[in-house]
């Protein structure tokens, strides 16, 4: 690896880590990452415009890369930071024998409570942050002050705000999954995803782009996904959709269509390089469908030869039960991966391990997930459906989008590889510093663009009126104790002979 400097080395750079251990840089050759020992990084204009063994200029500011690994932010191509850490500690254990999901059961993170979803998304970004995460797809329901909010985190933010022609809703016994389709088709719904979208794009942090997110693929209609596609493309921007996700969502394809979900998007023509489909697991080829054509993966290779992507999130699917079969093999198909962290924990880190773990889980082979893969994934694979090639790579010109970890960390101890030991040991904790576009985001761990302990008390008060109204959105009216029972009983209930005892 030689040196790589845009310019010479006369110009003062706003930022120099010098002689860093390790810097983990792209090389152009393979399309991938290579370590560097013993390197410099400078920055300037929010640009990387030296990566290499000694940088000859002078810098505004100058800090140390001695016991230091330096790597690219990673990218987060899906996650819900509005809803999903209030839903922490409720929805881990449910269970909805019926559909084999608990997609559709009613979760406190799933109010109308705009300052409670403000607060939320506050915590959710402080612990992506932490986790190395610097650029994020936020995939939420719009509401007002969003990308303010989304912005002020100092993420490089993709704004992805949810659109669609149909609402579902579950039947009281929790055994049946109805899609109740709006009048105008979600036109309206359109429209203000499309502002959302826009106002990203031209939000004067130029921090800011969007994805396009018709939400499910059994929630919108043809011409929908049609139009949404064509909106992705006038701006030179990804489309994302869930779909492949659950059970029910497949039989409704299916008697809907007489097709896959995947197959489906096919023939309506919303298949391409641009297009990710979130999580993914129930392509024809997965052994609970138990289709014949089980042999010819008629899925993969609709995606594969599509170029198309998919946002694999591991932990919410595992939690419920459910394998993605395998990841190898969508790779081996031309499908492109990348990482998501769709429920709580939001620690991008933890999700690398698991996609690994599980990948190899799923082939019934220790070679199938190696950390070079996840690493890709967390990196390159998001920044590939993001259609970005300056960042998620550490590179003269690509995005000063960095992440240093502390290498002297004890969780990072006895010092073997490192990449290997952050994802299979130590995950957030060795995480000392965070820049995106050049700027400070996280400082020895800590956040400073965000109250991360006010965030959480925030929260937590928007909880308790979750709690109190909780009720009225589920399903049969349950209260929250009886839809989510504790995980252990109260002690009172210990019989009388214990007690004595
Ligand atoms: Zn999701």
């Amino acid at each position: 690896m030689t040196d790589q400097a845009q310019t010479g080395n006369d110009d003062r750079a706003d930022l120099l880590i010098r002689g860093a251990d390790r810097v983990v840089v792209f090389d152009a050759a393979t399309d991938n990452h290579a370590y560097l020992h013993a390197a410099d990084v400078a920055v300037r204009g929010g640009r990387i415009v030296y990566v290499g063994r000694s940088y000859g200029g002078t810098a505004q500011r100058e800090i140390s890369g001695r016991g230091m690994m330096v790597m690219p932010g990673l990218v987060n191509l899906h996650s819900h930071p509005w809803s999903e850490s209030m839903n922490r500690g409720f929805g881990e254990d449910m269970v909805n024998p019926c559909l084999r999901c608990t997609m559709y059961e009613h979760k406190p993170g799933w109010g109308d409570d705009r300052e409670g979803w403000r607060a939320t998304a506050n915590v959710a970004y402080a612990e992506l942050l932490r986790s190395g995460v610097t650029s994020l797809t936020d995939i939420t329901t719009p509401y007002d002050g969003w990308i303010e909010n989304f912005a002020a985190s100092g993420l490089r933010g993709f704004a992805a705000p949810m659109m669609r022609s149909a609402l579902w809703s579950l039947d009281r016994e929790g055994e049946k999954v109805s899609w109740n389709w709006f009048a105008d088709d979600g036109r309206e719904s359109f429209a203000r995803g499309l502002e959302a979208v826009d106002a990203a794009i031209a939000h004067e942090s130029g921090r800011m782009s969007a994805m396009i997110m018709p939400a499910q693929v059994d929630t919108c209609s043809e011409r929908f996904l049609q139009e949404a596609l064509e909106a992705a493309r006038k701006r030179g921007i990804g489309l994302q959709t869930h779909a492949c996700q659950v059970l029910p969502e497949i039989r409704e394809m299916q008697r809907r269509h007489g097709l896959s979900p995947v197959a489906w998007l096919q023939a309506i023509g919303v298949l391409g390089p641009d297009v990710t489909l979130s999580h993914a697991p129930f392509l024809d080829h997965h052994s609970w469908l138990e289709n014949e054509e089980n042999d010819d993966p008629g899925d993969l290779r609709r995606l594969g030869t599509a170029g198309a992507h998919i946002a694999h999130c591991p932990t919410v699917l595992t939690r419920y039960g459910v394998m993605l079969e395998d990841l190898r093999r969508y790779r081996q198909a031309g499908v492109g991966i990348s990482l998501g962290t769709d429920t709580a924990p939001q620690n991008m880190l933890e999700e690398m391990r698991l996609a690994a773990v599980m990948a190899r889980t799923a082939a019934r082979d220790p070679a199938a997930g190696s950390t070079a893969a996840v690493f890709e994934a967390a990196t390159l694979g998001g920044a590939r459906a993001l259609l970005r090639d300056d960042i998620g790579r550490i590179r003269v010109g690509a995005c000063a989008d960095l992440v240093l970890v502390d290498l002297t960390h004890p969780s990072m101890a006895p010092g073997h590889d490192p990449l290997r030991c952050l994802v299979f040991s130590a995950a957030e904790r060795p995480v000392k510093d965070v820049f995106v576009a050049g700027r400070q985001v996280v400082k020895d761990g800590r956040v400073l663009t965000l109250d991360e302990p006010a965030a959480a008390t925030t929260m937590t008060a928007a909880n308790r009126r979750a709690l109190e109204a909780f009720s009225k959105f589920d399903r049969a009216e349950r209260p929250p104790e009886t839809a989510s029972p504790p995980v252990l009983p109260l002690a009172c209930e210990i019989s009388g002979k214990q007690r004595k005892a």
